[in-house]
């Protein structure tokens, strides 16, 4: 399904994390490497960074065939990122508020996954019907703090879902693992967390299924959810 990325560390450049990697979003969005649901991420993508706030751009169009977001991504520069290139789940509509990140003005927030809606309460704050933005929606109402019990719930009520989260604030970095892949990249200025990683350094760090990642000044943690 879709593949997501983020970042916290120092101030960089949207287009050095998401154009200008030899395996990053981009690429990912036609040859991803990792991917075990889905083939190519076509439909739509989004950008989300901090400034003064949350800032999005999102489409729903290939990441490809965007030249207006090629050429204004080396001048976005923040030192927190949240972006995503979308595999639709079959049903779901294809619009630019279908695409994460998702935001409740203060979290920018991706899903890379699948749920049955009818385990969601009907959220009135839903940005689209897509599953991903009722289950963000859902994620806002119960609160960040406590996203570690809210996967573990929505898990336990729909088995068959899958619930990778990506999350940040401007200063935190939340992420879970439930069905799919997550790697984490620890660099000098900062860490990205990724669905796969966007080079062949051999310091990209497999995330264990089902578990918690927090990432902020202090540090990456990593915590095992309920339910695994
Ligand atoms: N179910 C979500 C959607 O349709 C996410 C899909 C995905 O992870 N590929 O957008």
């Amino acid at each position: 399904m879709c593949r997501h990325l983020g970042w916290l560390g120092a101030s960089v450049t949207a287009s050095s994390l998401v154009l200008d990697p030899p395996s990053g979003l981009l690429v990912q969005s036609y040859a991803p490497r990792r991917q075990k649901h889905g083939t190519v991420n076509a439909d739509g993508w989004g950008v989300g960074f901090f400034d003064d706030g949350p800032r999005r751009w999102r489409s729903e169009k290939p990441l490809w065939g965007d030249s207006s977001f090629a050429s204004v991504a080396p001048t976005l520069r923040s030192g927190c990122i949240v972006a995503a290139v979308r595999s639709a789940t079959i049903g779901m509509p294809i619009e630019p508020s279908a695409s994460a990140p998702f935001s409740d003005g203060s979290w920018l927030l991706s899903h890379n996954g699948v749920v049955d809606r009818a385990v969601l309460p009907a959220a009135h704050t839903a940005e689209s019907t897509v599953d991903s933005a009722v289950l963000a929606a859902h994620i806002f109402d119960r609160g960040m703090d406590a996203l570690a019990a809210t996967i573990a719930e929505v898990g336990a009520r729909d088995p068959g879902a899958r619930l990778n989260i990506l999350a940040g604030n401007g200063s935190r970095l939340l992420a879970t693992t439930w069905g799919d892949t997550l790697f984490a990249l620890q660099r000098p200025d900062g860490v990205v967390l990724a669905s796969e990683p966007y080079d062949d350094d051999p310091t990209w760090r497999d995330i264990p299924d089902r578990h918690l990642i927090e990432v902020s000044a202090a540090g990456l943690s990593l915590t095992a959810l309920e339910g695994q």
